[in-house]
């Protein structure tokens, strides 16, 4: 028996190659096969197509693994693709997301709490089946080795053999791959783990690039107005997960927002986000380049908004109860409230919003001239987990999915859970507007909430965020967005910007809204793309006679 052992387990690479890439393709690719199901309905003709999608991308795997496996490296190669595809296939067959690079670089700036948030069992159970079982395997093979002219030739053969394969059914089955191909893009995205190898090695080579950027400086001219008026205190929300369809300000049936209902504030019903992401969304919106022309790396290299107005004047603080500012914060001032040493409103292993209010008095106080303008970063209605994003008390709808293990609860103790995180949010805001009334003796206050990205929630079976956005569904795209005013703020025509609100707009306008809230004066600023500078009344009219037709 124990021979019979040996036996098997004494193979050359290729065999181990072959083995390990029938392996993912068998059981790692799930959510690849029921999304081709889905377009192509099993019948004989898709049958023989679909057996020959899994013989192609099983193909183009053994190519790719002949190419990185060579004698010492074969076993490590193998061991960390078994690994890393039983998380992808986890999260690709539990959320129906794909891993590409805006993906993996919100899995390199996810923080200890955000990935506690994700583990469950069913996760331990991918990870112990696809991942160390098959791995112990791999690393009990005795390779057989042979001159290293053979070991190159044998890798030549099998790289060669199979793309000859690969390229011969495609060409079989040219009609069936014409449309696959064209039409049917984002089914590749589901292919594990040769969809996630091709996004790291694209997240690789643009990290690589990016490095060399030099830093940009832009609206050098910028000032501030030398018109006199009273300080500005502004607070701008920057939120999490947060849908507009889900907020009662924009028609939601349920009572989502019973305190801001209360102020006296304007809810934008038409706001567009620039990402699905946090990574890619908050940069986005507080970068000079809109979405169309938006680049994760020149962004970085380039001042945003919180730049320019620090450089004229403006005391800028940036709370984060998030992960972080994704670099928008960098060169100005940032403090941390994900912890119980600075965030006073931590219980349960979840420290609070409202927390991020405690430091406000401080900082006022300890800046007695100029502007203030301060960024709270939320952790908002972040998933998968929404029953720990509020209190108790804001357990209004019940009952709740009480795991982030999504598949396992309904659709509607899912959207329970997530809509009590919703009220919590409105609650904070409300705070958040408390505080600035405080302050409207020594200020001119306003608040600007706005969320970095939306969330699916079961539509489609699409859950969480993150999707490119081509594919995105709207519930990732559609997000609220509110402005509240002090009654003394000169430059602000609320009845006009009320009339305005169900304007198309995103979040290509936050940054001219920032500078045009401070007054700054440059070139960069584009009045058209500034919230507050509302079209004049004869716009307003063709506005409304537009949506009366
Ligand atoms: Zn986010």
């Amino acid at each position: 028996m124990k021979r019979f052992w040996q036996n098997l387990t004494v193979m050359n690479k290729s065999t181990l190659i072959i083995l390990v890439s029938v392996f993912l393709m068998a059981f790692g690719n799930r959510a690849f096969f029921s999304n081709i199901f889905e377009v192509y309905p099993l019948n004989l003709d898709n049958a023989a197509f679909v057996i020959s999608l899994a013989v192609v991308f099983g193909a183009a795997l053994v190519v790719i693994l002949s190419l990185v496996c060579y004698r010492y490296t074969t076993k490590p190669v193998l061991i960390t693709i078994l690994m890393l595809s039983s998380f992808a296939a986890y999260f690709m067959d539990s959320y129906n997301t794909v891993i590409d690079t805006d993906m993996l670089r919100n899995v390199a700036q996810t923080n200890v709490s955000e990935a506690s948030d994700l583990m469950s069992g069913t996760l331990v159970m991918y990870v112990i089946l696809l991942g160390i079982l098959p791995s112990l395997f791999v690393y009990r093979v005795q390779l057989k080795t042979g001159t290293v002219r053979r070991d190159i030739l044998s890798t030549v053969k099998l790289a060669s053999i199979s793309l000859g394969v690969g390229v011969l059914i495609v060409v079989v089955f040219s009609s069936f791959y014409a449309s696959f191909i064209r039409e049917h893009k984002i089914l590749r995205y589901y292919a594990n783990p040769s969809f996630y190898l091709v996004s790291t090695f694209k997240f690789a080579s643009s990290a690589i690039e990016s490095s060399s950027l030099p830093f940009t400086m832009i609206a050098e001219d910028a000032q501030a107005s030398q018109a006199k008026r009273p300080r500005e205190l502004i607070i701008m929300v920057v939120g999490e997960t947060a849908r507009a369809d889900r907020f009662s300000l924009n028609g939601y049936e349920r009572e989502t927002n019973p305190e801001l209902a209360k102020h006296n504030v304007i809810s934008f019903s038409d706001f567009w986000s620039c990402g699905t992401s946090t990574a890619l969304s908050v940069p986005c919106i507080f970068s000079v380049y809109g979405q169309s022309d938006f680049d994760q790396k020149k962004a970085e290299a380039t001042e945003n908004a919180l730049d320019i107005l620090a450089r004229t004047g403006v005391n800028v603080l940036w709370l984060d109860n998030n992960s972080d500012s994704k670099g928008v914060a960098d060169r100005v001032t940032y403090r941390d409230f994900k912890t119980p040493e600075n965030n006073p409103d931590c219980n349960d292993g979840e420290c609070r919003d409202t927390g991020m209010l405690a430091d406000l008095q401080q900082y006022i106080d300890a800046h007695p001239s100029g502007d203030i303008l301060i960024v709270l970063h939320q952790m908002g209605n972040h998933g998968p987990a929404y029953y720990k994003r509020y209190p108790k008390a804001f357990e209004k709808y019940t009952p709740v999915c009480q795991t982030n293990q999504l598949e396992d609860c309904s659709k509607e103790t899912i959207s329970n859970a997530y809509d009590n995180a919703t009220l919590y949010t409105d609650f904070f805001l409300s705070k958040v507007i408390d505080e600035l009334r405080r302050h409207t003796d020594e200020f001119e206050t306003g608040l600007f909430y706005l969320s970095d990205h939306g969330e699916s929630l079961g539509e489609f079976d699409v859950y969480l965020h993150g999707l490119p956005m081509f594919i995105a569904p709207e519930a990732q795209r559609h997000v609220p967005a509110v402005m509240w005013f002090s009654d003394n703020f000169p430059g602000v025509d609320e009845k006009a910007l009320r009339a305005s609100k169900d304007r198309t707009m995103n979040q290509d306008w936050v940054f001219h809204t920032l500078l045009g809230l401070f007054d700054v004066r440059t070139d960069v600023y584009q009045p058209k793309l500034d919230i507050l500078n509302v079209p004049g009344a004869t716009m307003l009219e063709q506005l409304a006679a537009k949506q009366d037709q």
